[in-house]
């Protein structure tokens, strides 16, 4: 038996979770020891009496920063020495299909969630904390940002998706988005399923797929269709 991949969150708000990771995929996987989830109260490690965890910004600013010495001991508490600590925030690097891929593969990840304004930056460089973005805008809190990333690692744990191969073709891989996909009815208001997906010819299905990946990549992902060439080239250039 392996040993179950584990999520560990630090949050101001524990109750939230498992929420929306306790059903279908994620839950029944949960439920079946393949990942384990500790949600950790930030706030039980606050020392004075009013259990405070947060303070003004030094320099002045509107807003309340989460309190440096309170989230380092939550951090130490929460013994996760051998996983990544990721602090989930606006300002860290996008995450991509590739940094989720690698994460799942390892034995776990520590989240930190900031609220407010975010977290006194002494913390961020003493528990020397990944930061990481799900996209550019802003939340109010990084629980949204860690099922999201939870939800995307623990799909491609093994023994979670039905078919091994069903996350290798999807969006990403290869830096394509995915070709679109068709099921019954056969004709849905006036619209058959395009004729190449029902003649049964393999070969043409795959290359009408791959030609549809590469023009939906092309005209909505200028960006991934970059690298993509790129890494074609290289590939060719030997
Ligand atoms: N004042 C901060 C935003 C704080 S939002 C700034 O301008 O950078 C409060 C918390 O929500 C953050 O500490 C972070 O944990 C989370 N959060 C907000 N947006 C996020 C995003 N795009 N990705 C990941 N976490 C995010």
């Amino acid at each position: 038996m392996t040993v179950p991949w584990r999520a560990t969150i630090l949050t101001l708000f524990p109750d939230m979770f498992p929420g929306p990771l306790g059903i279908s995929l994620a839950g029944k996987a949960l439920a079946s020891g393949l990942w384990t989830l500790e949600a950790r109260d930030i706030r039980a490690s606050a020392t004075d009496k009013h259990r405070s965890v947060d303070d003004t910004p030094a320099g002045g600013g509107p807003g309340m920063v989460l309190r440096a010495d309170v989230l380092a001991a939550a951090i130490d508490a929460a013994d996760a020495r051998s996983v990544p600590r990721l602090l989930m925030s606006p300002r860290g690097r996008p995450l991509t299909q590739s940094r989720v891929r690698e994460l799942a593969e390892g034995a776990g990840v520590l989240f930190v969630c900031g609220r407010f304004e975010g977290v006194d930056q002494r913390v961020i460089e003493a528990r020397q904390l990944e930061e990481v973005s799900i996209g550019d805008y802003v939340l109010s809190g990084g629980e949204i940002a860690a099922f999201a990333l939870i939800d995307a690692c623990v799909r491609l744990l093994p023994g979670v998706m039905g078919k091994a191969e069903s996350g290798a073709e999807e969006s990403f891989s290869d830096s394509l988005l995915e070709f679109p996909q068709y099921t019954r009815p056969q004709t849905f208001e006036g619209r058959p399923i395009p004729e190449i997906l029902v003649s049964g010819d393999h070969a043409k299905v795959a290359a009408w797929r791959k030609a549809e990946a590469e023009a939906l990549t092309r005209a909505r992902r200028p960006d991934l269709w970059a690298v993509r060439q790129k890494t074609a080239k290289k590939t060719t250039d030997g």
